[in-house]
């Protein structure tokens, strides 16, 4: 058994790619006719204006198209305003799997490690949690500095500070963008409190019998 790490993942991925190439063969063995991709006959379809997505009118920034058609501002200020809503609302970065499909990365970011090399080198004092209406009234505050819309819930819920684990005294947004499994960690706690409540009654109603 090869004992050197990182190897089971470069066996799984030529694994894959080798079931990948088997699974295409016996298909077209078998008789049935998968559509070959063809760029001419397929162009890619700009989402907004639904015109082919042309180098003169459609440009990209991380990921995101801008559309000369379709936006009244100019690249340069869909940009900016682009890097703006990015303090508001999560980046997802992909996680590209050996079949060639994308998916959100649930990964730490290089940012999220280095906090979590700092605190471990330096770890934070022991701190109280704020109350929930003056951690939202802070997230209300956050919203309104960075230009965003105090009453779209999704920018106010984005700056939540967390006030616990790893990650305490960061956004929510910013935990989704650097660490999206932790942030899927805490969203299925929260979600499960009442469950896990049910389940200590529960538990403490047997143990007093
Ligand atoms: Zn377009």
């Amino acid at each position: 058994m090869p004992s050197v790490e990182g190897g089971a993942a470069v066996i799984a991925h030529s694994q894959s790619q080798f079931y990948y190439i088997k699974r295409k063969q016996d298909k077209e063995l078998s008789g049935v006719k998968s559509r070959k991709y063809t760029r001419s006959a397929n162009p890619i379809v700009c989402g907004t204006c639904g015109q082919p997505r042309d180098a003169s009118l459609h440009k990209q920034y991380f990921g995101n198209w801008y559309c000369k058609s379709t936006q009244t501002e100019t690249f340069e200020e869909w940009r900016e305003n682009f890097k703006k809503m990015s303090c508001l609302l999560p980046q997802f970065h992909d996680h590209l799997l050996p079949n060639g499909s994308k998916v959100p990365r649930l990964g730490y970011t290089e940012e999220a490690r280095e906090v979590l090399r700092l605190r471990k080198a330096n770890p934070p004092s022991k701190t109280t949690c704020l109350f929930p209406a003056v951690v939202r009234q802070k997230a209300i505050e956050a919203v309104t500095k960075l230009g965003g819309d105090r009453n779209n819930e999704l920018h106010v819920l984005g700056q939540h500070e967390i006030q616990f684990g790893a990650f305490s005294g960061k956004t929510f947004v910013w935990v989704l963008t650097n660490a999206l499994g932790y942030a899927g960690f805490i969203v299925d706690k929260v979600v499960n409190i009442d469950k896990e409540k049910e389940t200590e009654t529960a538990l403490s109603k047997k143990q007093s019998l």
